[in-house]
């Protein structure tokens, strides 16, 4: 399960986007009927305009998207490294996720309390940046004095250590494979891309979008300790979409019309309720394939996306579904999406030759439909 922390100083909005975003999945969760929904914990779908289509061709009762789960870490606060605010806790939460969402205050609201007294996006997000950088230098440095680190680990260790002694992130200096998978236990902060997202006030959001955005590109020239090759950024106005989240869809179209003069639901389309779960999906690399096309048709109930790296087998995508599919692996039936909405149902498809069959070794590609034959 990819899981996506929300992170940032204290008061810049993080609770709020994670409410707002939590709260529209709920609205929405008869399509994720498997998942409960914790305090801290959301899982938000990944837009997918395949899905309802397949559904249909499928003859599915149920379509399932794929989701990544979205983490609120509170808290985290100057010297959090060196357990300050409970900072410890904290930190190991953020070490269990794939990716951080770095909310930066970039709203001015002098009712609203600033940590430092002033809004400063770049330096705030320094703060935070150095937190995780230092972080991980106690880390590395208290696996290290242990003698239980295998060799090969300690060198790769070793390595980072030199690298964040000079201020430069684990995900900068360019570690292979192999190199990664033997510190991936380690849940190093540094070596995980970062998501800024720049929180501003809905005025600034919908009518100074674009001279805000160029300040925002300013913004992540400057922060020190960020990775303009790996990280990515985004505009957010939490409050906005916290507001909107109490509305129905009418009033909803009303609400944005409001502020643009017209009804443009494209608007809708760029909230972080959409672009977030995108954006980690571009970031993580990561692939949506679809399971439960029915054969025979009446046993198809539900048809589901899921959510995996690149690289995984058919063997492995069985393994995510059952031990027992996995253990009774024989072939799979695999199909492109593209491919299967060209006919009516799946049937017909493998008529059409656009069926074939791969065996366990068979690598997954994005947008993939794979019916796995087992016994
Ligand atoms: P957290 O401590 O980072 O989780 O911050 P919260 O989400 O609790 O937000 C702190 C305060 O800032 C709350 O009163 C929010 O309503 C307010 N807030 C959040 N986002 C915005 C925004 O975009 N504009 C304004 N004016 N206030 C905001």
């Amino acid at each position: 399960k990819v899981k996506v922390a929300i992170c940032g100083l204290p008061n810049v909005g993080k609770s709020t986007l994670f409410n707002a975003i939590a709260q529209r999945s709920i609205a929405n969760s008869q399509n994720f009927p498997f998942c409960t929904i914790e305090p801290n914990v959301t899982p938000i779908p990944i837009p997918d305009p395949n899905l309802e289509p397949l559904a249909k061709i499928a003859s599915s009762k149920k379509a399932v998207p794929g989701t990544i789960s979205l983490v609120d870490v509170a808290g985290l606060v100057k010297g959090a490294s060196r357990g300050e605010g409970l900072g410890n806790k904290f930190l190991a939460t953020v070490r269990e996720c794939d990716v951080i969402v770095h909310v930066v205050r970039s709203y001015i609201d002098d009712d609203i309390i600033h940590v430092d007294g002033k809004v400063d996006p770049v330096a705030d997000a320094e703060v935070i940046n150095l937190e995780l950088l230092l972080a991980d230098l106690a880390h590395v440095q208290r696996r290290l004095e242990k003698n239980s680190c295998p060799d090969d680990e300690r060198e790769v260790l070793s390595k980072i250590e030199a690298a964040l002694e000079e201020g430069k992130l684990a995900r900068s200096i360019g570690l292979t494979e192999t190199e990664t998978f033997l510190i991936k236990s380690m849940g190093l902060l540094s070596l995980k891309p970062v998501i800024y997202a720049f929180n501003v006030d809905d005025i600034d959001y919908f009518l100074n979008r674009d001279e805000v955005l160029d300040k925002v590109k300013d913004y992540m020239n400057q922060i020190q300790y960020c990775d303009l090759e790996i990280d990515s950024y985004m505009l957010t106005s939490a409050k906005f979409e916290s507001e909107l989240g109490l509305l129905d869809a009418e009033e909803r179209s009303e609400y944005v019309a409001s502020f643009i003069g017209e009804d443009d639901s494209n608007v809708l389309e760029q909230l972080s309720y959409h672009i977030l779960p995108l954006l980690v999906k571009d970031i993580l690399n990561l692939s949506l394939v679809y399971t439960g096309p029915g054969v025979p048709v009446e046993r198809s109930q539900t048809i589901k996306t899921h959510v995996i790296s690149s690289g995984i087998s058919a063997l492995g995508l069985a393994g995510k579904l059952h031990g027992e599919i996995q253990r009774g692996f024989m072939r799979a039936e695999v199909t492109e999406a593209k491919d299967m909405l060209m006919y009516n149902n799946y049937n017909e498809a493998r008529d059409a030759g656009n069926v074939r069959t791969e065996g366990k070794d068979y690598v997954l590609q994005n947008n993939d439909i794979i019916l796995i034959k087992w016994k």
